[in-house]
């Protein structure tokens, strides 16, 4: 792979133009384009094939983090189309039933379990009700997660650049890793709401196969300079996770 392709951008933005400038711009700057619930919501599930008909591969992220009950979730994973490359769907999902609708998919896509949202910290998850050692180090949470999520037969998960190591150690190098909640040094985010950060060289370093970056890209003054700084971060960490093994 090359660095640029471990980057996923997040095309979170309220329409299809803004979504195809975007494209267009940064097509050749980035692996992935992920759709999440903004644009999905403002445009429908038709924007994924807007989207794929000006990209050459399967290179779509679809981010709706489904939660619902197993007959309802085989439905809707049914209507997923060859242009989707990744989905994500809630790891409390992974015990129970979720093994024989994953086995029955007759798709390419790779499913993802959401460990434990960026945004969130163990003050959050204390809040939940879940045991203080869950609280007081949330990559235990995340582990349980990945462990239950790839016992079901997800391909990876969600989960942070600070939990990645430990993930990757759990579930072995196969198990995906992508890992949102990315801000670079430089990044200036208004009212950012993650808590859970690294760098994109953390990120890499630490474990990671992707990262998604959303705002540290769309709201910089180049978004085609950032997203070359973000992957030659990347590459960096890369190199030296590599170098390390
Ligand atoms: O703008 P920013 O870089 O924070 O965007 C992160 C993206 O990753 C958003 O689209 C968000 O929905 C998504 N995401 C996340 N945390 C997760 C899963 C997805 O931030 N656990």
């Amino acid at each position: 792979m090359k660095p640029k392709e471990h980057l996923i951008l997040a095309l979170d933005v309220p329409n299809r133009n803004e979504a195809l400038r975007l494209v267009k711009l940064l097509g050749n700057e980035v692996g992935l384009f992920k759709v999440g619930w903004q644009l999905f919501m403002a445009e429908g599930p038709k924007i994924l094939l807007d989207l794929a008909r000006n990209l050459k591969a399967s290179r779509i992220f679809l981010d709706l983090k489904i939660y619902d009950i197993f007959n309802t979730l085989r439905g809707a994973l049914r209507q997923i189309g060859p242009e989707v490359a990744f989905i994500t769907i809630h790891s409390n999902l992974a015990a129970g039933g979720l093994t024989s609708i994953l086995n029955d998919l007759d798709s390419d896509f790779k499913v993802l379990a959401v460990t434990l949202l960026t945004t969130q910290t163990g003050e959050d998850v204390r809040a939940q009700g879940y045991a203080s050692k869950y609280a007081t180090d949330p990559t235990q949470l995340v582990l349980l997660r990945a462990k239950l999520a790839q016992a079901a037969g997800c391909h990876g998960v969600i989960c942070s650049g600070r939990e990645v190591n430990a993930v990757k150690e759990a579930c072995g190098p196969q198990f995906l890793a992508v890992c949102p909640g990315i801000r670079p040094g430089w990044a200036e985010v208004p009212e950012d709401d993650q808590r859970r950060v690294v760098t994109p060289y953390e990120a890499m370093k630490n474990g990671a196969d992707y990262i998604v970056v959303g705002r540290s890209i769309l709201t910089a003054a180049d978004p085609v300079a950032a997203a070359r700084r973000v992957v030659a971060e990347l590459a960096a960490g890369l190199a030296d996770r590599t170098a390390e093994m």
